[in-house]
């Protein structure tokens, strides 16, 4: 049976996820309950249910994009289809990013959780704190951590990142994306 997968959204093209132009991908779900979230929209059930490979074949079939990257909700309450999309993308040679309220231990500490990321380049790692937010980059706060898993990524890639992004479909939808914004408007 084909491995499915809850996801709030996904993004053809954006930069404001990670180095250069990317896929985006929002997992549905997250009981990790950062004060502060900025991504409320994610937490509860729902969401498209999807195949995992009908996902990874909606970013393979993306043209011009350097990485994929996975955000939510919590990419890591679904671990073996996280897995399983990075198993599918990563031949492809895109660069992966996935962002996760889990610390670096505790994914470190769960076997399914570091078989979840272990095909992953960066993994930004860690319960969001809003009383330490910064206002660049992908952390979102300073106690998250950059774990780069191959050598694909530096911490300074992610320096200039901008905190949010407009996107405008064709179809006069709007969404704002990034790190401290997020939903159709
Ligand atoms: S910041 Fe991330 S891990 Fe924390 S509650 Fe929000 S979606 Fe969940």
């Amino acid at each position: 049976m084909a491995l499915t997968w809850r996801v709030h959204a996904t993004l053809s093209r954006s930069a404001a996820n990670g180095p250069g132009t990317r896929f985006v991908v929002w997992a549905q779900g997250c009981t990790l309950g950062c004060a502060g979230c900025f991504n409320p929209e994610t937490h509860g059930a729902g969401g498209d249910v999807r195949t995992v490979a009908d996902v990874a074949r909606e970013a393979l079939a993306t043209s011009g994009i350097d990485g994929v990257t996975v955000s939510g909700g919590e990419p890591l309450e679904q671990p073996d289809a996280l897995r399983e999309f990075c198993a599918l993308v990563r031949p492809s040679g895109l660069g992966i990013v996935v962002l996760t309220g889990f610390a670096r231990a505790e994914i470190e500490a769960n076997p399914g959780l570091s078989a979840a990321v272990e095909m992953a380049d960066m993994v930004i790692a860690g319960r969001y704190n809003a009383r330490l937010r910064l206002g660049t980059g992908l952390r979102g706060s300073s106690n998250k951590e950059y774990w780069a898993v191959t050598e694909r990524y530096l911490p300074d890639d992610f320096a200039g990142i901008p905190e949010s992004e407009v996107v405008i479909s064709a179809d006069g939808t709007i969404a704002v994306t990034g790190m401290h914004a997020w939903g159709d408007r």
